[in-house]
């Protein structure tokens, strides 16, 4: 990449500008000492390893493999689950985690997210006790690792009641037929958790899929995103797959469970709009401290201070709302309302905010070199991912008004 500083840079200012402070109200003070630590490990390595590659592999449309092992060094498999050989934590310490990471890269955040929360908490909240036993550890340990089949080509929102990919029971055996679209990780992972519809009882249920090993089971990779292009994501097709009865999660009865898990993810991804956010922020205010025109810095122009001030009161409201919806899963008492109102407003002020970051570097905006155009592009996928900003209107919706505008 081109030395982003030459492009921008004029004389240094006389006395040294204050370094970009995300955490204005002082929020990562509320953890724990020995979670703070575990942040600081994540920061350390997103900083250090991430951020120094992460551009040229989403020019390149790739995944950094060559990182896995550090990533499997972090110890943050599973974060936020209990037992079987997971992170565990709190989920604040969650929350933060993916937070941190989307600060720097949003799609290693997803990647992770995807498998930990996505792959692994289906298997942990619809799993029987022998199957936690037999497929969490080597997730924890990321020597298997997950992806999560919902979403099909002709059905998103309403994967709900539309789901076509059929589950039918012989025996022991179930035979698996239909196609996932969108699947992050899928083009390379070891392990997907399919849905699917049992035409005998008409109810969604879910199974342990081995990628590499089940015979009918093929992915493409999807080309051509503008967003998250880190992360690979498949269009998966299953013809006459045969799954046995004990990769059916046990625990899983119906679509409602399939939501347990959406409403976990769900203000998961709340945290990483934060954590987008957040990062386009820093580079922009970096970019306002350096940057001179009419001979002075562009942050000292009043209409620029204003964006900044708003750019960093859309990333303080959010964080404020996710800590909150934390200690509300903590007490056992976020909903689905809870969950959904948190991705929705963090989702849209992201989308807001990095927006703004990019009007901020002018031309340079739209460059990948300069680090706030993956931010802002990548934003426009955290915006669609795990129910659309009128899915999540619509939760919260019918929460309030107790009228259901689900068709
Ligand atoms: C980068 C990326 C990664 C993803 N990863 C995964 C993954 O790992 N696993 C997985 O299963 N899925 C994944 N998805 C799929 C994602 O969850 C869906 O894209 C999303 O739920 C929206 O579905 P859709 O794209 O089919 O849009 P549609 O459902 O077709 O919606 C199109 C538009 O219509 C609106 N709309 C639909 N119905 C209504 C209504 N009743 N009222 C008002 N507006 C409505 C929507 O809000 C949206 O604006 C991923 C998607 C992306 C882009």
């Amino acid at each position: 990449m081109a030395s982003v500083a030459k492009h921008i840079m004029m004389p240094k200012a006389a006395t040294p500008l204050p370094a970009p402070n995300v955490d204005f109200y002082e929020l990562a003070e509320t953890l724990p000492a020995e979670e703070q630590a575990v942040l600081k490990q994540v920061r350390t390595f997103m900083e250090t390893m991430v951020a120094p590659i992460i551009t040229k592999y989403w020019v390149e449309d790739a995944f950094p493999f060559e990182l896995l092992p550090a990533i499997k060094e972090l110890n943050i498999g599973g974060v936020g689950w209990k037992g079987y050989g997971c992170r565990g934590g709190s989920g604040l310490l969650a929350g933060l985690v993916a937070m941190e990471m989307a600060r720097f890269d949003a799609s290693i955040s997803t990647f992770s997210a995807v498998h930990s929360g996505l792959a692994m908490g289906s298997i942990y909240l619809g799993g029987s006790e022998e199957q936690k036993q037999k497929w969490l550890p080597p997730m924890a340990r990321l020597e298997k690792i997950g992806c999560f089949g919902l979403t099909e080509p002709l059905t998103g929102s309403g994967a709900s009641r539309g789901l076509t990919t059929t589950a039918k029971r012989e025996g022991n055996t179930w035979i698996i037929n239909g196609q996932k679209k969108w699947i992050g990780n899928a083009p390379w992972c070891d392990v997907s958790v399919i849905w699917a519809r049992d035409p005998a009882d008409d109810q969604v249920k879910g199974f342990i899929v081995e990628n590499k090993t089940t015979p009918g089971f093929k992915v493409e990779k999807i080309q051509n995103k503008i967003a998250l292009k880190v992360v690979q994501n498949g269009l998966i097709t299953m013809e006459n797959c045969r799954i046995p009865e004990e990769n059916r999660l046990q625990e899983d009865k119906s679509f409602r469970d399939t939501a347990r898990v959406l409403k976990m993810t769900r203000y998961m991804v709340a945290w990483e709009a934060t954590g987008c956010a957040m990062g386009a922020y820093e580079n922009a205010l970096k970019y306002a401290q350096e940057r001179l025109q009419f001979g002075k810095p562009i942050g000292s122009f009043q209409l620029v201070q204003d964006l900044i001030a708003k750019m960093l009161a859309n990333i303080t409201a959010s964080q404020c709302l996710v800590v909150r919806t934390a200690q509300l899963e903590a007490e056992g008492k976020l909903t689905d309302a809870h969950a959904a109102l948190a991705k929705a407003f963090c989702t849209a002020k992201c989308r807001e905010t990095v927006a703004w970051a990019r009007e901020l570097l002018g031309g340079n905006g739209i460059v990948a070199d300069y680090n706030v155009a993956r931010f802002f592009a990548d934003a426009e996928a955290l915006y669609s991912y795990e129910g659309t900003y009128q899915m999540q209107n619509m939760i919260v919706g019918k929460a309030v008004t107790g009228l259901s505008a689900f068709v």
